[in-house]
């Protein structure tokens, strides 16, 4: 299926049978988001992973 990015409003594809905790990425933004669900309804948020500096 697909889920819009909450960032960027891209298209992130997750898959059918994603669970709870797996992380997609979007493939516009490349924000990384783990998968959750509420009230059945699957749903992203922002996942903790350590990326690349931000150049300080
Ligand atoms: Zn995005």
């Amino acid at each position: 299926m697909k889920v819009k990015c909450p960032d960027c409003e891209g298209e992130i594809k997750v898959p059918d049978d994603a669970i709870a905790g797996e992380i997609v990425s979007c493939p516009d933004c490349g924000q990384e988001y783990e998968v959750y669900f509420e009230d059945g309804k699957l749903k992203l948020k922002q996942a903790e992973t350590v990326k690349e500096d931000w150049g300080e």
